[in-house]
């Protein structure tokens, strides 16, 4: 059974339930096909689910059942729609709530269902997203964490996804004192995994990234100094990621972690099995994990993967006893008040990984360049015309169009 309203993600497709009736519009980020997203005025959109999963704002109206959140507070939402009261929720498990997602293609697919998310995809409910100047939260005593005045909007946006999903991974995957890490993919997550790992204790940290992305090596060797790179476009002749790891540390890094999302193929075989849909995820990254770390190392996967991968490599992970944890969505509301404390103290410092401020109205010239993985755009905040100005430490606006 599921107690809210499913697949909301483009409210103007019922106007009479879910505009307001003042008849105000508002501005949103619209998904319209790959790779093509539009700033809409969504009461006139026909098409296009509201797109985004990782927002704060302002309370500007709550329902009759909320006791703790007023008008007028700043609050940060989870990226997960989380009941709050079924088993997994009680777990703290949250981001596999058993009663906010209804789609039976993902229960056919991965016999369960997460939780519903935002902006993210029907098979998650179709919930509108927060790329938008409104967005409706159910539960949201559950899922609004109110922010401190000490913390800013562009601290404390963060809690939504990045750090709760960053920090899982290292503490999931189990990150010891004196571990070796190597983690795939130098993006935020990425990032704040290498920091979140040191923090864990480990003793020496090697991140991997390569093509379009490899300048984000450097990006974060400047932001996390101790921190040792690959790039994987760049080995020498004869030389593989799994070879290279061997010969910077003897029988490979303890941990590894997936942080690439591992959409991306590597080779003409796996290219091709994408393309012809034989495939709808690629092995590649989790092979060299598998292959690279130490017999009886962890490997976790925090990056996105969505159905089935051809030429595993069960032989090595089995042999080798390596152990290959699927960490799952994060379960946001088991990390979030720690992560905001940390934050608070200033252990954490998410504005490291934030190097532009942009306009929502901007969102297809920000979507474009952001794509194309162009130099030196590691995470953006982007801003509606309801938002604060900008905090003294963060980016100041760019402009895209
Ligand atoms: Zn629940």
């Amino acid at each position: 059974m599921t107690s809210t309203a499913q697949d909301v993600s483009n409210p103007a497709r019922d106007p009479d339930q879910y505009s307001d009736p003042s008849g105000e519009t508002m501005k949103a980020v619209v998904w319209m096909g790959k790779n093509d997203v539009k700033v809409g005025v969504v009461s006139e959109t026909e098409k296009g689910d509201i797109l985004g999963h990782e927002f704060c704002g302002k309370v500007e109206a709550v329902g009759s059942a909320i006791k703790n959140l007023n008008i007028g507070d700043r609050v940060v939402a989870s990226f997960q729609i989380a009941c709050g009261q079924c088993m997994y929720c009680k777990k703290g498990h949250s981001s596999q709530c058993e009663r906010t997602n209804e789609s039976s293609t993902m229960a056919s697919m991965f016999g369960g269902r997460t939780a519903g998310i935002f902006g993210y995809s029907h098979l998650t409910g179709g919930f509108a997203g927060g790329q938008a100047e409104y967005v409706r939260v159910p539960f949201g005593e559950v899922n609004l964490l109110p922010l401190p005045d000490d913390v800013s909007d562009e601290k404390g946006l963060y809690l939504s996804d990045v750090l709760c999903t960053s920090w899982h991974c290292v503490a999931d995957t189990g990150v010891n004192k004196g571990d070796v890490v190597a983690i795939w993919g130098a993006g935020p997550i990425g990032q704040m995994c290498a920091r979140f790992s040191l923090m864990h204790g480990a003793s020496r940290v090697i991140i991997i990234d390569g093509g379009n992305g490899a300048w984000r090596l450097q990006f974060t060797k400047s932001k996390i100094p101790q921190v040792e790179c690959v790039n994987f476009s760049d080995l020498p002749k004869g030389e593989s990621v799994t070879s290279m790891l061997n010969k910077m540390v003897h029988g490979g890094p303890d941990v590894a972690l997936e942080c690439a999302a591992g959409e991306y193929a590597k080779s003409w075989a796996h290219y091709f099995q994408q393309l012809l849909g034989m495939e709808t995820d690629t092995s590649e990254l989790l092979n060299e994990m598998i292959t690279s770390v130490k017999s009886f190392g962890r490997c976790g996967v925090t990056g996105v993967y969505v159905g089935y991968v051809n030429h595993f490599n069960i032989g090595s992970l089995m042999q080798r006893g390596v152990r290959l944890i699927g960490n799952g969505q994060a379960p946001v509301h088991k990390y979030w008040k720690d992560l905001l404390a940390q934050v608070r103290e200033g252990k954490i410092n998410p504005l490291e990984m934030v190097t532009h401020r942009g306009k929502l109205e901007d969102m297809e010239a920000i979507y474009d360049v952001f794509n194309k993985r162009e130099e030196g755009m590691q995470k953006i905040f982007v801003q509606t015309r309801f938002s604060d100005p900008p905090s003294a430490d963060s980016p100041q606006l760019s402009t895209f169009s």
